[in-house]
């Protein structure tokens, strides 16, 4: 896929002028295009995957403590200056509004482009004691950044997430919750997404503007380069110092709250297009589709119309029953060939074709989207081994990614190691670093960047610096990304 597809308006985008990925986007019907540069309509059948990552995170969220709010879209521009490192990075991407009705606001307002700012303005009114706390929230919006270079779901002004922003009256309880949430968004890419990742830290020059610590996941793309499948902040002190909260700890003493925030995004849509996806178009992992089979019926007279239409409303029935997401695809103005195509293309999981002679035969005739294989099976055992079909492909899809991100990620001794392998071979490179960011620049200049620290012995370092040749402080995750 080529890199960095610039997509405006003014382009005249044609079919052919877009690169694979953002075509299949569109032509899968998961976006499209805005009249508003770097912008993206989510469809329905995009906006329904959205839905399904929603239910999950949020289920879970509640299930830890979690409760959701909602804070203004709009934040006084001197908010966001308020915090050194968040302005600096968060300036160049800003949308400040500076005009309503009419006239010429006093003081301009930003765009919300995450929420800390305006979430730590309130914590100060509501956290007074350690009985405030933990304070545990999450807010499901939408937020904007001022992107020159955008793509559909990887990269785009206005995007969907969610933003957790959590308060604690210790250091260790802060750190406790970014990780409890790391894990809990490992669980949900790795177990429902069928994707991979490696997780970590970032490095100092990586991190969120404003946290002392970001941990983070990564996972391989087709094309070997690294998407960010969602961070998770330690924000330390630095957020309840600048907004001037204080609490009276047990000990009797003020002090500033620890705090945290987190979130995943749309992106993680462009991510199960990335992964999964083949030359015929889409594939859904079974968990995370919004129909996980799809029935076609196929006929040649009204006669055998009717027949293979009552059939099959039943076995539909049976596998709603049964827990299944299924859909008829009864339109009679396309031919059966065209379906099959087209529920490809949409990445739909499990097709079941049913003619008279499937009726006769009381059965119907089970096609993988992941394999391609197709078996016959009778009515009774129809519920049974679609579910057991799914769970297969769920697996197969993870098994495979996993494979790919083995086989794709390797070892570099030396800074012209990486610069050689990055040009040759896709993937993750392996190398050891001194933290410096000198050196951090080398990995730069090759277009690549430290992607993850990861996590315990995995990060110890086997020899020196690749760059500088002085001694490693770790073993980390060098790679071109999205
Ligand atoms: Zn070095």
């Amino acid at each position: 896929m080529a890199e960095d597809v610039v997509t405006t308006p003014e382009a005249e985008e044609t079919e052919e002028s877009r690169d694979p990925y953002d075509r299949l986007v569109v032509r899968a019907g998961l976006a499209d295009y805005s009249p508003v540069r770097g912008c993206m309509v989510i469809r329905e059948y995009g906006y329904a995957v959205w839905e399904l990552i929603q239910n999950w995170i949020d289920g879970e969220l509640k299930a830890t403590g979690h409760k959701n709010a909602y804070f203004p879209i709009f934040i006084p521009l001197s908010f966001i200056a308020k915090e050194a490192e968040h302005v600096e990075g968060f300036a160049p991407q800003l949308a400040v509004v500076t005009h309503g009705g009419g006239e010429e606001l006093t003081e301009p307002l930003v765009v919300r482009p995450t929420s800390e700012t305006i979430i730590y303005d309130m914590y100060r009114k509501w956290i007074q004691s350690y009985r405030d706390l933990p304070l545990l929230l999450n807010q499901w919006a939408n937020v904007v950044r001022w992107e020159i270079r955008t793509r559909p779901f990887l990269r785009t002004m206005e995007f969907l997430w969610q933003e957790g922003h959590t308060a604690h009256a210790s250091a260790a309880e802060a750190d406790a919750e970014a990780r409890l949430i790391l894990d809990l968004y490992i669980r949900f890419i790795e177990g429902e997404l069928a994707i991979p990742v490696m997780s970590g830290r970032k490095s100092e020059s990586e991190k969120f503007a404003g946290a002392d610590i970001t941990y983070t996941m990564e996972a391989m793309m087709q094309d070997g380069k690294a998407l960010q499948m969602g961070t998770s902040h330690n924000l330390g002190q630095n957020f309840g110092r600048a907004f001037d909260v204080w609490f009276l700890d047990r000990d009797g003493e003020r002090k500033n709250p620890w705090s945290t925030s987190w979130a995943v995004t749309t992106r993680l849509i462009g991510a199960i297009v990335l992964v999964h996806g083949d030359a015929k178009g889409l594939i859904l992992p079974p968990r995370i589709a919004p129909i996980q089979a799809v029935i076609v019926p196929i006929w040649r007279d009204d006669e055998q119309r009717a027949a293979v239409e009552t059939y099959v409303a039943g076995i539909a029935a049976d596998l709603a029953a049964g827990g299944i997401r299924v859909e008829i695809d009864d339109r009679d103005t396309v031919r059966p060939g065209f379906k099959f195509n087209e529920w490809e293309l949409k990445g739909v999981p499990l097709r079941l074709e049913v003619g008279p002679r499937d009726v006769e035969a009381g059965q119907a005739v089970a096609a993988r989207r992941d394999t391609g294989t197709k078996e016959s099976t009778p009515r009774s055992e129809l519920v049974a081994r679609s579910g057991a079909l799914l769970e297969e492909i769920q697996q197969q899809l993870y098994a495979r990614a996993l494979t790919f991100l083995h086989e794709n990620t390797h070892e570099a001794g030396s800074l012209e190691d990486l610069a050689r392998g990055l040009e040759e071979q896709r993937g993750f490179y392996r190398v050891n670093w001194c933290e410096g960011q000198g050196c951090e620049r080398a990995f730069a200049r090759e277009k690549a960047t430290v992607r993850v620290i990861p996590f315990g012995e995995e990060s110890e370092p086997n020899g020196p610096c690749i760059v500088c040749g002085e001694p490693a402080r770790a073993r980390v995750v060098v790679a071109r990304s999205y």
